[in-house]
């Protein structure tokens, strides 16, 4: 690769840098509109206070906000490690245990974006096992892999799912001693029934992933958190940068996981959960929508004619959506992120009113 630019910079850069693509993230891709359904985030935005002063540096892990999560997740504080965001747990865990070059981790598609990258960036090998049927683990197809670690997401990340437990026990149980497995539950709380986090104590190569960005509205804070056993964790401790979590961000963590915090979180996954469903029925009744995925999560995954042209039909109305059909096993499908009560009646509106259009247009050419 020629290097054009002024100061030959490119021509210094790793080779992995130079061949990286850089990510497109939900925000970073987004021109304009005024309704934000294209991130899982929470529309709904607690307020909190700072107080003190900054001068000092702050505590790698404060205690104050892993005791909380420890409380709040019903395990021990050695089992908790804070992070920026978890998608810092899924770096950590592929630079602590994936020699470069050499070690794979193993991926179920369509699922969250991140682990592929973080693994290229440590040039890391990815066996891409497809989930089946969207919803179950291929658990021969995994088996036939030799990671170091396996990533299962559930709720899935853009499906929907829940993988089962039995098929979780299963991973556990054949990778026991050879690789660790990694359950990503950034989005447990709107399904909070479906935790593994009892099977931590049982299987010690077993990781779980956490986040404020969801349920607790926190997405702007980058705060999330890896339950592991105290070996696993003190592995991550090794790698992790010495000031991670800046002091206003423990002082905002702390708050959310206050017992008001807490239940503030869970008032609103009651709500997004409602809104969700009924968002679902109304998906449902639309001619234009082939396939609507049930959801355990704050988002709904459909299949339409044209994602594509649905995306953009939709930023006309100012309402932001997410094409996922670049993903493995999918094609032709949009991911909603629930919002408000009012964010919803424009969607449906201006779903509405497409998939009406679409019809016209049908009819028109037949
Ligand atoms: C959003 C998301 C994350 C990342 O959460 P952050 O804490 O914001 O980094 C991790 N996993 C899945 C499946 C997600 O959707």
């Amino acid at each position: 690769m020629s290097d054009n630019t002024p100061t030959g910079v490119n021509n210094l850069a790793r080779q992995i840098v130079k061949d990286l693509v850089p990510y497109a993230s939900a925000r970073s891709s987004m021109s304009g509109g005024a309704v934000w359904l294209n991130a899982n985030e929470n529309a709904l935005a607690p307020g909190y206070q700072l107080d003190g002063t900054f001068n000092r540096y702050p505590s790698c892990q404060p205690k104050a906000v892993i005791n909380a999560y420890a409380e709040y997740a019903g395990v021990a504080p050695e089992q908790v490690l804070v992070s920026r965001g978890a998608d810092e747990g899924i770096e950590l865990l592929i630079r602590s245990f994936c020699e470069p070059k050499q070690d794979s981790i193993t991926i179920c598609p369509p699922t969250y974006g991140m682990y592929a990258i973080s693994a290229e960036s440590n040039q890391t090998m990815v066996n891409k096992v497809l989930l089946i049927n969207n919803e179950q683990l291929d658990l021969a197809g995994i088996f036939a892999t030799s990671p170091k670690l396996v990533f299962i997401c559930s709720p899935n990340n853009p499906t929907g799912d829940l993988i089962p437990r039995e098929q979780i026990i299963a991973v556990l149980q054949h990778f026991a001693g050879k690789a660790l497995v990694v359950v990503d539950e950034a989005y447990i709380e709107f399904a909070p029934q479906a935790s593994v986090v009892n099977l931590l104590s049982q299987y010690p190569h077993l990781v779980i992933l956490r986040t404020l960005s969801k349920a607790f509205g926190l997405a702007g804070l980058r705060c999330g958190f890896t339950l592991a056993s105290a070996e696993i964790i003190n592995a991550l401790k090794k790698m992790i940068a010495p000031y991670p979590i800046a002091e206003p961000v423990a002082q905002i963590a702390a708050q959310a996981l206050s017992a008001t915090g807490i239940a503030q979180m869970q008032q609103s996954v009651a709500s997004i959960n409602q809104l969700r469903d009924d968002f679902i029925v109304f998906a449902k009744t639309q001619s234009g929508i082939n396939k609507v995925w049930p959801s355990n999560a704050n988002y709904v995954l459909l299949q339409v004619d044209n994602a594509a042209d649905c995306v953009s039909a939709l930023i006309k109305s100012d309402i932001l959506i997410r094409n996922q059909s670049s993903q493995l096993g999918l094609s032709q499908v949009v991911r909603v992120s629930v919002g408000t009560a009012d964010e919803m009646q424009r969607l449906q509106q201006a779903m509405q009113q497409y998939f009406l259009n679409n019809q016209a247009t049908k009819r028109a050419r037949a």
